[in-house]
C-alpha cells in the first residue's frame, strides 16, 4: 500500500528509478530476452513474455491507486477478464449483470456454451433475482458499475458481502470510473479489472487491460496465467499508458466538470427526453452514487424526442463529437448504440433493456466545454426542426 495521495502515485509511477543514467523518466526495456548473469544464475527478468521491467512498472503503479497488492497488465481488457477467469473449472458458476459491456458478455456466453462453467445472467440490482443466482452458490459474482450506456449503478458493498458469504471470488470492470473516482477493494471485492484501452491511457492510442488483486498470492496467481495463457501487455503499451497515467486524475476532475455542464444543457433542451446521468438528484440511484464513488464520471446518455430518424439528424449534425465507439479519451466522442455498441442485440431485447432508438451516448472529452455544447445545441436544434 502507498502513503501516498491518487495525484502523486499517478505522476510518480516509476520516475528517478534508472540507476544507469539517471534519467528521471524510466526507459522503454524493449527486449524480448534477457541473460542469465552466469550458469544456474538467473536475473529477476528472462522473458518478457513472462516479465518486462517496463510493465512491472505499470502494474505496480495501478496496483498503488487501486489500493489492492498485486497488479498484472495485459494486452487488452478482454485478456484481462480472460485471464482472471482462469480461476474458474466445468463445475464452477459464473453470475454476470445483464447490462454488462457487449464483449465481455459475448466471451462468457460463448464459452459458457463450450461448457467452460455455467453462465447466470441476472439484473444485480433486482435482489429478489440476485439471492436467486447466489443461490445456485457461484464461484465468481462479476460486477460492472456504472453500466453502459445507461449509467445505471449497484451497490458493490451489498453485493460482495452477499458473495463473500458463500466464498465466491468478487470481481469488478471499474472500467468507467478508474481508480480515482471508485475504489472497488475497499468495498470488498476480491479483483478489479480494466479495459486501460480507455481512461487510464486516455489518449485512444493503446489497447490495454489490468488486473488488480487485494491479496498478494491471487495476483501471483493471476500472473502466473497470464503468462500460461499468453495475455500479458507489451511493453511499448506500458509505456504508452504509463504515460497516460501520470495525468489521469487532473484528466478526470476535467473531464468530470464538463460532463456536469453538458448533463446540465441536455435537460433543459426540448430535443432531449431524459439525461441518464448519476450526477442528477432524480437519477435512480443518486445517493448509492455519491456514497460509493468520488464523483459521477464523464460517461453520460440521453433519449431524444422521436425515433430513429432524429438520432440519424443528429449523428450526422454534431461536428466537434467523433461517432466512434470507445471511451474515455481527450477527444469527444458520440456513439448511438442501436447501430454501434448494441447492434448485435436483438431490437425487441434492446428496447426492453432500455436501450431506445434514440438513445444517444456520450464519452465526454477535454475540449473547452461551451464549444461542446455550441456543437450540441446546433444538431439538437436540427432534431427539433425535423419532428
Ligand atoms: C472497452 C471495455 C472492455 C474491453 O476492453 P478492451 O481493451 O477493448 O479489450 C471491458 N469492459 C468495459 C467496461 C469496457 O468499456
Amino acid at each position: 500500500m502507498s502513503k501516498f495521495g491518487h495525484q502523486t502515485i499517478a505522476v510518480r509511477g516509476g520516475i528517478d528509478t534508472d540507476t544507469q543514467y539517471g534519467a528521471v523518466v524510466p526507459p522503454i526495456y524493449l527486449s524480448s530476452n534477457y541473460t542469465f548473469k552466469g550458469y544456474d544464475q538467473p536475473r529477476e527478468y528472462d522473458y518478457a513474455r513472462r516479465g518486462n521491467p517496463t510493465r512491472s512498472q505499470f502494474a505496480q503503479a495501478l496496483a498503488d491507486l487501486e489500493g489492492g497488492s498485486y497488479g498484472v497488465i495485459t494486452s487488452t481488457g478482454l485478456s484481462a477478464i480472460t485471464t482472471v477467469i482462469q480461476l474458474l473449472s466445468p463445475q464452477d458458476t459464473l453470475v454476470i449483470p445483464h447490462d454488462c459491456y457487449g464483449g465481455t458478455y459475448r466471451m462468457f456466453d460463448h464459452l459458457a456454451r463450450r461448457g467452460l462453467f455455467t453462465l447466470v445472467v441476472v439484473d444485480q440490482a433486482d435482489e429478489a433475482a440476485l439471492e436467486s443466482a447466489l443461490s445456485q452458490k457461484p464461484k465468481m459474482v462479476w460486477l460492472e458499475t456504472p453500466s453502459n450506456p445507461l449509467l445505471r449503478i449497484v451497490d458493490i458493498k451489498s453485493i460482495a458481502a452477499k458473495a463473500k458469504a458463500i466464498d465466491a471470488y468478487v470481481v469488478v470492470d471499474n472500467t468507467f470510473l478508474t481508480p480515482i473516482l471508485q475504489q472497488p477493494l475497499s468495498l470488498g471485492a476480491d479483483i478489479v479489472i480494466h479495459s486501460c484501452t480507455k481512461y487510464i491511457n486516455g489518449h485512444s492510442d493503446v489497447v490495454a487491460g489490468a488486473i488488480v488483486t487485494k491479496d498478494q498470492q491471487l495476483g501471483i496467481d493471476l500472473d502466473w496465467w497470464a503468462n500460461c495463457i499468453g495475455t500479458t501487455g507489451s511493453a511499448f503499451d506500458c509505456y504508452m499508458a504509463m504515460r497516460g497515467l501520470r495525468t489521469l486524475p487532473v484528466r478526470l476532475q476535467q473531464h468530470q466538470q464538463s460532463a456536469a455542464k453538458i448533463a446540465e444543457f441536455l435537460a433543459s433542451h426540448p430535443a432531449v427526453k431524459h439525461v441518464y446521468y448519476p450526477g442528477f438528484e432524480s437519477h435512480q440511484q443518486h445517493e448509492l452514487a455519491k456514497q460509493q464513488q468520488a464523483g459521477f464520471g464523464a460517461m453520460l446518455s440521453f433519449d431524444l424526442v422521436g425515433d430513429i430518424a432524429q438520432s440519424q439528424i443528429f449523428v450526422q449534425e454534431i461536428g466537434l463529437f467523433c461517432l466512434a465507439e470507445s471511451l474515455g479519451g481527450v477527444e469527444s466522442l458520440v456513439a448511438h448504440p442501436a447501430t454501434m455498441t448494441h447492434a448485435g442485440m436483438e431490437e425487441s431485447a434492446r428496447i426492453t433493456a432500455g436501450i431506445s432508438n434514440s438513445l444517444i451516448r456520450l464519452s465526454v472529452g477535454l475540449e473547452s466545454v461551451d464549444d461542446l455544447i455550441g456543437d450540441l445545441s446546433q444538431s439538437l436544434d436540427a432534431v427539433l426542426a425535423s419532428v
